[in-house]
């Protein structure tokens, strides 16, 4: 039986190692590759599904019928060059695990220790789903549309989160994380001499009103209780100082925890682009692009593992993140519980200085745990 110190030092050498080795989305094929072969040796059954190219789903446990509880973790990494100046800096130049998936990767292998050594213990099937493509939003959606989770019950899974100290833990019943919309909107005015722009349509201030009137979405439109967030983080228009261009384009993003919040959002912004370039005598061209919907928690499951939760830890309130989680395609399916667990960062997800501590690993390892078999026991009843 393992101790908690050797654990702990698999845990870190295990980060380090995916830290090193970043792979970016869909690409994750010597991830993939080192984590069957350690979920093998410890005694777990590879579950094969053609259509996933990488990632990789394991099983254990016996098989009673009740219901499969899952375990996720995503393994990919982002494109990013890494600044940090750790010894275990990536070798990839220009990937970065910029958001902690490695530490998520490596949390998931320590559970895969736990089971394995406690494999009597399991009322029914436990099954690891190591997930590509989370950065890119479209992983959750490909092992679903592979046929792994077609029997899964229960799914959990967890966000490292640099803010939280090492040990704590964050669980909130309803909206985790937000549902994530992108935006992009090309603007077709009429070019003219600078000084002559009765002669034109000027895309310019047809833009800048825009975006100025998009902001009365969040603080005119949707409830002042509940948050909304819309980001204009790119524009473009113009050559040169004494010419009127013909065209602008702006895009940027809307960030909401409920389908209603969102339906507004939308709807407003459409009204805003159409109304305002129709005043300002120019053409817009919308393209709105929906990525993950809210990570909501199971009213059923989630005080159970809440209450797990507090025995084992500090369970702390944290806010609800206006960043997006491809998880919600699953917790659209199956009842879920996504957490945020505390890796005590420098900075934040997403940064090319992000140093997360090793210390919160063995939270992160026991929470599946613990979590996976009482789940397991509430089905069992
Ligand atoms: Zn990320
Ligand atoms: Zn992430």
């Amino acid at each position: 039986m393992v101790d908690d110190s050797e654990l702990k030092e698999e845990l870190s050498n295990l980060r380090r190692h995916f830290h090193e080795n970043p792979e970016l989305s869909d690409h994750e094929f010597e991830t993939t590759k080192f984590l069957s072969g350690y979920l093998k040796k410890l005694g777990f059954k590879i579950l094969t599904f053609p259509a996933l190219k990488t990632g990789v789903v394991a099983e254990i446990g016996p098989d009673n019928s009740k219901g499969v509880v899952a375990l996720r973790s995503d393994i990919d990494a982002l494109p990013i060059l890494e600044e940090t100046g750790l010894d275990y800096a990536s070798k990839n130049k220009g990937v970065m695990h910029a958001c902690g998936h490695d530490f998520h990767m490596a949390s998931l292998l320590g559970a895969a220790i736990l089971f394995s050594e406690n494999k009597a213990k399991l009322k029914n099937k436990i099954r690891l789903i190591f997930q590509p493509a989370e950065e890119t939003h479209n992983g959750a959606q490909e092992v679903i549309d592979a046929g792994a989770v077609k029997d899964v019950k229960a799914i959990i899974g967890f966000h490292n989160k640099p803010d939280l100290k090492s040990g704590e833990v964050s669980i909130l019943t309803g909206g985790q994380m937000a549902a994530v919309d992108e935006f992009n909107v090309f603007i077709q005015g009429k070019g003219t001499h600078a000084a002559r722009p009765q002669l034109g349509s000027d895309p310019i201030i047809a833009l800048t009103n825009i975006v100025n009137t998009l902001q009365t979405i969040v603080s005119r439109n949707e409830d002042p209780l509940k948050t909304t967030v819309l980001s204009v983080t790119h524009i473009e228009g113009g050559y040169t100082w004494n010419v009127i261009p013909e065209k602008t384009w702006f895009e940027g993003t809307v960030r909401t925890f409920s389908a209603e919040a969102r339906a507004i959002a939308k709807q407003r912004f459409i009204d805003i682009v159409e109304g305002l370039s129709k005043a300002l005598d120019v053409n817009a061209k919308i393209n709105w692009i929906e990525g993950p919907e809210v990570v909501n928690n199971d009213r059923e499951l989630t005080p159970l593992v809440v209450e797990e939760t507090q025995k084992h830890f500090k369970l702390v309130d944290a806010e609800p993140s206006t960043a997006g989680e491809d998880f919600s395609f699953f917790t659209n399916k199956i009842p879920s519980v996504f957490a945020f667990i505390g890796s005590e960062g420098n900075s934040d997800w997403h940064h090319s200085d992000l140093i997360v501590k090793d210390d919160g690993l063995i939270t992160a390892v026991k929470w599946y745990y613990y979590s996976a078999l009482r789940i397991q026991k509430y089905f069992d009843k």
